[in-house]
């Protein structure tokens, strides 16, 4: 359930929902998704559902990953990113298989722990791992060719537009409630942004303020 084929199969299925960045699609077959989810889960872990992670988090569906990553896709592949909801660190992941830096922030300590440790073990050393209230970015690094936000906050946190170079991209879902959600694309151009809607998405909260605090 966890061979090769299986992964192959998956991605064969995220190509046939439109998912065209070859770089992208490779990143996905080479990322062994089974090993960011619970063992009793791993035999799901290749359907193209989101699966839960445990406090009250989840792994985002294959598709969803797919396209966030390849709507912040250039020519020139984005240098330094900064994803904010580590979660299973899956997604991290995934763009840590096609750009140099990947740093990421959780709020949640033991998902954080549980990350880092699976990244440690998986050999990704371009992955830095902060735990940490992600609305207000990760303002050491940036600026960030890209941002990539797995959680969903009614409005942009002006603090990750901010910390956005020049040209770069940023994705984030923005809504209310898991039903009314958008996957929304911002690129800076010139110090302007420029807005695009990529679809309706279904995301857990990004929630202000660490957890117990
Ligand atoms: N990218 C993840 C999906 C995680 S689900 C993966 O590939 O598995 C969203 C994650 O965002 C959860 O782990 C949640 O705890 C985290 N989150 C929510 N609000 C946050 C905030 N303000 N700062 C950092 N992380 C946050």
């Amino acid at each position: 359930m966890t061979s090769q084929r299986t992964r192959d199969r998956l991605v064969a299925r995220l190509k046939a929902r439109g998912i065209q960045d070859t770089r992208v699609l490779e990143a996905l077959r080479m990322t062994p998704r089974h090993l960011f989810v619970d063992e009793a889960l791993s035999s799901r872990a290749y359907e193209d559902i989101a699966l839960p992670i445990g406090h009250k988090q989840t792994i985002s569906q294959p598709y969803v990953v797919a396209c966030m990553t390849q709507a912040i896709m250039f020519d020139d592949v984005p240098k330094k990113v900064l994803e904010i909801g580590t979660g299973s660190g899956y997604q991290a992941a995934v763009l840590a298989a096609l750009v140099n830096q990947v740093y990421t922030v959780e709020r949640i300590e033991p998902l954080y722990r549980q990350a880092r440790l699976r990244a440690m073990r998986l050999g990704l050393r371009n992955i830095r791992f902060k735990l940490s209230d992600g609305v207000m970015g990760w303002e050491g690094y940036a600026p960030y060719d890209a941002v990539v936000v797995t959680a969903a906050p009614s409005e942009i946190p002006s603090a990750l537009i901010d910390q956005l170079a020049e040209n770069g991209r940023l994705v984030i879902p923005v809504g209310e409630s898991p039903g009314s959600q958008n996957l929304v694309l911002l690129r800076k151009v010139r110090g302007c942004l420029e807005q695009e809607n990529l679809g309706g998405v279904s995301f857990v909260p990004l929630i202000q303020g660490m957890v117990n605090t």
